[in-house]
């Protein structure tokens, strides 16, 4: 009998995969089961580590994204962190980023069998790299049921009032809650977040920053601020009130983009960073971990000088999957 071509390619693919090899050719390894992560307490887990527009960003041929288009990095996903509470069985989002289908799929294996959609999510504020994710959320994809979204008043209105939006609120797909400054939303009896509004270039929304209260241990979230000296509150005193900061570390510095005007996108350059926190205790500045890199940003690159600079000034560069115990 002969067989057609695509049906031995079946057999042969099939054969191939389920031989005992001492090594499992790709395609063909054993997925990653959602016991294999389970947490023994509520920790955090980075998900995402980059700027908004990702990397490779749209338009770029420089030495700093033309080799990912062919081959992509799978650690350049969005700024995101996310939160596990073993005893509840609880699952929550910190941003919705553009990569949030897999970010979910992350977060769902760290959390156990059955959670495929976080139970809560949390948003910054209203720029692209921050919640546009939320359309995965809706009809055409997988038509979620009621998820709580916090969020700031004026970010509320604006998800309320514009499409695409305003049809997950109007579906019911996520359900907007008012997060007030400063006021502690209670997760559980021992695991809290609270707002902070911090200066940025509100187009659309406050933005927030977090801190992430845990039954031991508790982190500060800044994926984005204008400048330090810009915000009346004394971020050396925040650090000091925390055992993890995870702070905007967008670009190194002035340089780094030359046609763009800079003053238009402000951010501390993590140079500028490095000095308003360089005097402080090397305790304190263990506490410091740098998120939020713009494609350009140099640290990026595990052989610049840059990295090393960060790293031996005695700051940390958020790894993405690194795990937090709170
Ligand atoms: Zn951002
Ligand atoms: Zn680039
Ligand atoms: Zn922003």
């Amino acid at each position: 009998m002969k067989l057609p071509f695509y049906f031995i390619g079946l057999i042969t693919l099939f054969t191939a995969c389920t031989e005992i090899q001492p090594e499992l050719p790709k395609g063909c390894e054993e997925p990653t089961m959602p016991g294999d992560h389970m947490m023994s307490g509520a920790s955090l887990i980075v998900l995402g580590t980059i700027q908004d527009a990702g990397s490779p960003q749209i338009g770029c041929r420089k030495a700093c994204c033309k080799d990912l288009y062919d081959q992509p990095n799978s650690d350049r996903k969005v700024v995101s962190l996310g939160l596990i509470d073993p005893e509840s069985g609880k699952q929550y989002l910190f941003e919705a980023t553009p990569d949030m289908v897999s970010q979910c799929h992350e977060l769902g294996n760290y959390a156990g069998p059955g959670k495929n959609l976080p139970d809560a999510i949390f948003l910054t504020h209203a720029h692209i790299g921050h919640y546009t994710g939320l359309i995965h959320l809706g009809k055409e994809a997988v038509n979620a049921s009621d998820i709580p979204v916090y969020v700031m008043p004026r970010m509320k209105i604006f998800l309320e009032e514009n499409g695409p939006w305003n049809q997950l609120v109007h579906d019911q797909n996520i359900s907007l809650q008012t997060l007030e400054p400063q006021k502690p939303v209670m997760l559980s009896g021992q695991l809290s977040v609270t707002p902070y509004v911090v200066p940025h270039r509100d187009e659309y929304s406050e933005t927030v920053g977090f801190i992430i209260h845990g039954p031991n241990k508790s982190a500060l979230f800044i994926p984005d601020i204008d400048k330090w000296e810009r915000w009346e509150t004394d971020i050396i005193k925040l650090i000091d009130s925390v055992d993890y900061a995870f702070l905007d570390a967008t670009f190194y510095d002035g340089e780094e983009l030359n046609d763009r005007d800079m003053a238009e996108i402000p951010h501390p350059f993590l140079v500028e960073s490095i000095s308003y926190f360089e005097s402080l205790p090397e305790t304190e500045k263990s506490k410091i971990y740098f998120i939020h890199f713009n494609h350009t940003n140099p640290v990026l690159d595990p052989s610049s000088k840059a990295r090393q600079t960060v790293l031996e000034k005695g700051f940390n560069l958020t790894q993405l999957h690194e795990i937090f115990p709170l």
